[in-house]
């Protein structure tokens, strides 16, 4: 196929968009590849179709060979099953809702668990039936807090999600396994750097997940592996490991110490060791209790919560709202320390929390035996060597601690290090909670029914045009891998000679011929800007047509490296094949 740019419909850009933050969103807009429709919103111009569309190929070539089948659901959805499933209150405001004409709920699926049970239970009915698995390509819709970095996180964006339905648990071991491995051949097809780490199931309800990070500063997960083991996880699923309990024989006494001007964990541990207390305190001898409040989907009013986390920790919102899901979870404000007035900011203990029926939960390293510094519910007191377990009981644990680089690994190998990623996939074994929903069963062999257990599987396919962009990139601009270029080989002709036209269009001709797909820049605009279109648009082969025609050669440049060759006008078909097939 040869595209002629004279004619092609794409306007590249010389400047950044106003609004683009991270380079793939930079890079696509200005080469023209997408355009914004909406907040969150954005239109696929033929080259960046033409990358979508190779992702695809790769996505459903992996998924049909593990032996899914591809099926597709409306994007406009009836309430009913997601009532059923407690999911058009759970996904809170994420969910786009509509009515219809004559006034009954719609929504457009966020992703689409509900039906694919439905369809198998209207279709299957024995054991003989199973396993099965399904998949769609198809456009979703989340009402995200944050659309950002373009089509990287969009309000409508092509997700491919697969389903597994198996008769036990060793069934829907070996469906999630097939599409762990089926994912991990097409993120290499796709050329990218990426991660598996151990993945909280968030909205989904279920056990066993794991998630596909993409390396990128500009990510926005935060994973950590251990320097010892094969230990890797988002941040948001890492689990504290507790330690033993200690005994509460012989522990000193809580005090209540007068701390004057002491609201910060800095403050309270440089006054504390001023004080002569006869020991070293740091901050991890402190307990901080940081007050949020939660609302449950569906819920008007908002409940008060108290965290507990050793004052050397910050709390990390990603990670409580992650271990709090479904439930939302926002600070606290002005007016509800007015409301409350027996939270005295900066002082606040577990004391006052329990006293007023606020629950509160501890990071698991708050165990019975630990004695902490924390606030006295009185402005400028502390008390010293309160007990936990003795002193005061938390409501339960909290994964809500900041994970540090240099943390122990929870494994009990190594150390954690950190780095940043883009989630391109998410495979997670679901278990039974929509076939219980929709009641879901086969006919077993003894005539009894067996309940259906599930896998859930996504790839975000129009965010891995980004998270690819996001890897494959120069100062210049994209540099696309093979499996996805909109184009196998970019052809410019430099020169204004119609001998030079006569060589590009005779080259393209033959290269079309052969199967390889040809960008054809036969404007009549400069060198130059031909030259810069092509580093911007990122096809892995540029070849130019020139002055070296008349002497017989042209020249050859590979994207990535930069590397220049020139090879033989005879030749270079053959050549460029090659460089093509790999
Ligand atoms: P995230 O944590 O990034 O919001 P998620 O956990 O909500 O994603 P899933 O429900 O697991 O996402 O969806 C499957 C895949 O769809 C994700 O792994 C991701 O690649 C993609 N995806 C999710 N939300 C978006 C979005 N708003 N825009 C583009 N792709 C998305
Ligand atoms: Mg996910």
């Amino acid at each position: 196929m040869i595209t002629r740019m004279s004619s092609l419909f794409l306007r590249t850009l010389r400047e950044d968009p106003a609004d683009a933050e991270v380079p793939s969103h930079r890079l696509l807009v200005r080469a023209g590849y997408v355009r914004r429709a909406a907040p969150g919103g954005y239109s696929w111009l033929p080259l960046g179709l033409r990358v979508l569309r190779n992702i695809e190929r790769v996505v459903r070539e992996e998924m049909d060979a593990i032996g899914a089948q591809e099926i597709q659901f409306p994007a406009l959805l009836p309430k009913e099953p997601y009532e059923a499933t407690g999911r058009w209150s759970e996904y809170g405001d994420t969910v786009f809702r509509l009515k219809d004409r004559k006034g009954a709920d719609y929504l457009l699926g966020p992703t689409h668990e509900e039906l694919f049970t439905l369809t198998v239970k209207g279709e299957y009915s024995s054991y003989k039936d199973y396993p099965v698995m399904l998949y769609q390509v198809q456009t979703k819709y989340r009402d995200e807090a944050r659309p950002r970095a373009g089509v990287l996180r969009g309000r409508e964006f092509v997700m491919k999600d697969s389903y597994s339905f198996d008769l036990d648990d060793e069934g829907l071991a070996a469906s999630y396994q097939k599409h762990r491995d089926a994912y991990i051949k097409i993120f290499d097809r796709l050329g990218l750097d990426y991660a598996i780490v151990a993945a909280t199931s968030g909205a989904m309800g279920g056990s066993a997940s794991e998630e596909f990070l993409a390396t990128a500063e500009s990510g926005e997960d935060t994973y950590v592996r251990s320097t010892a083991s094969g230990y890797a996880a988002n941040v948001e699923a890492v689990v504290t490991p507790a330690p033993p309990a200690r005994d509460l024989a012989g522990l000193p006494e809580a005090q209540v110490h007068h701390t004057p001007d002491t609201p910060t964990i800095e403050t309270l541990v440089d006054f504390l060791n001023g004080a002569g207390m006869g020991r070293e305190f740091t901050a991890a001898d402190t307990l901080k209790n940081v007050l949020v409040k939660t609302r449950t989907p569906g819920e008007k009013e908002w409940t008060l919560l108290g965290v507990g986390v050793p004052g050397d920790r910050e709390v990390d919102m990603k990670r409580l709202e992650a271990a709090l899901e479904p439930a939302e979870v926002a600070l606290v404000e002005e007016a509800d320390f007015t409301a409350n007035p027996f939270l005295v900011k900066g002082y606040i203990g577990p004391g006052a929390l329990q006293a007023n029926g606020i629950r509160f939960l501890v990071d698991p390293r708050i165990v019975t035996g630990t004695a902490w510094v924390t606030g006295a519910d009185k402005s400028d007191h502390h008390v010293v060597d309160l007990v936990c377990g003795r002193d005061f009981t938390p409501d339960g644990t909290v994964e809500a601690a900041e994970v540090r680089e240099g943390d122990a690994s929870p494994d009990g190998q190594g150390t954690l290090v950190a780095a940043r990623g883009i989630e391109i996939g998410h495979i997670f074994q679901l278990g039974r909670k929509y076939a219980d929903a929709f009641e879901l069963d086969a006919l077993g062999p003894d005539a009894k029914p067996v309940r259906i257990t599930m896998g859930s599987y996504g790839i975000g396919v129009s965010r891995l045009v980004a998270a690819i962009a996001e890897q494959h990139h120069d100062e210049l601009g994209l540099v696309w891998p093979r499996a996805v270029t909109p184009a196998d080989v970019h052809l410019v002709v430099a020169g204004k000679d119609d001998s030079v036209f006569e060589g590009g269009e005779r080259i393209a001709a033959e290269l079309s011929q052969r199967g390889v797909s040809v960008l054809f820049d036969d404007r009549t605009v400069s060198p130059g800007v031909k030259f810069a279109d092509a580093e911007l648009i990122g096809v892995p082969t540029i070849v130019v047509v020139g002055k070296g025609l008349a002497k017989g050669v042209v020249e050859v440049k590979d994207r990535a490296s930069g590397e220049r060759t020139e090879v033989d006008v005879d030749a270079v078909v053959e050549h460029l094949t090659g460089l093509v097939r790999g």
